[in-house]
């Protein structure tokens, strides 16, 4: 855990998690957050206990066979181990070789499946990459793993947690330092805004 994160999910997305309503490609990249920090962990549970409470409160309806059971492996699953380290929400996935996508920039296949259009890759960018500028067809949920970027809303380092959505450009640079290792959710296709970028989009599989 570090207390260095500046960036968190936002507080309906974390409530959307507690409640499971996320989809899975989302949901990852937040328990990557949550593994990584401490304050979102605890507004998750707060969630989820109030989540409980109403349940309890509510009428009871008939439930599928082996629905609790399913529920139960999930929590299992969920927080059986919240010790064994910042990328164990991963473990369930395979993950794909890093494969060359733009100069200094690799990228690596996660294997969740895809649903709506949306893919989950990590990516490795170099010290000092700068990514073309581009806006999205849909969202692009990140938490950084390690090193740092930065772009016109801050800095982002381990732990940090950048929602973008179709609304919003950006042009993200890698920091000094180490390589910058991501987690992606993304929506769609990114739109890349100069000329070079449309040059260069069909060879970038993002
Ligand atoms: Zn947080």
């Amino acid at each position: 855990m570090t207390d260095a994160i500046a960036h968190h999910p936002t507080d309906e997305t974390l409530a959307a998690f507690a409640s499971g309503t996320l989809d899975e490609a989302r949901g990852l990249v937040v328990s990557m957050h949550l593994s990584l920090c401490a304050a979102c962990s605890r507004k998750v549970e707060g969630y989820e206990a109030i989540g409980g409470e109403l349940l309890e409160q509510a009428t009871p309806l008939s439930m599928e066979p082996g629905a609790l059971r399913n529920v139960l492996r999930l929590i299992e699953e969920d927080f059986a181990a919240p010790e064994t380290g910042p990328k164990q929400p991963l473990d369930r996935y395979q993950l794909g070789p890093w494969r060359w996508v733009g100069p200094g920039v690799r990228q690596r296949s996660v294997s969740v499946p895809e649903v709506s259009n949306i893919k989950v890759f990590m990516l490795k960018a170099a010290p000092g990459t700068r990514l073309p500028y581009h806006r999205h067809a849909g969202y692009e949920w990140t938490c950084v793993l390690e090193g740092a970027f930065e772009h016109q809303f801050g800095r982002y380092g381990p732990g940090d947690f950048d929602e973008a959505d179709e609304t919003m450009e950006h042009k993200p640079t890698v920091c000094d330092g180490d390589p910058c290792i991501c987690i992606v959710a993304l929506q769609g296709n990114i739109v890349l805004q100069s000329r070079l970028g449309r040059i260069i989009q069909p060879l970038l599989r993002l």
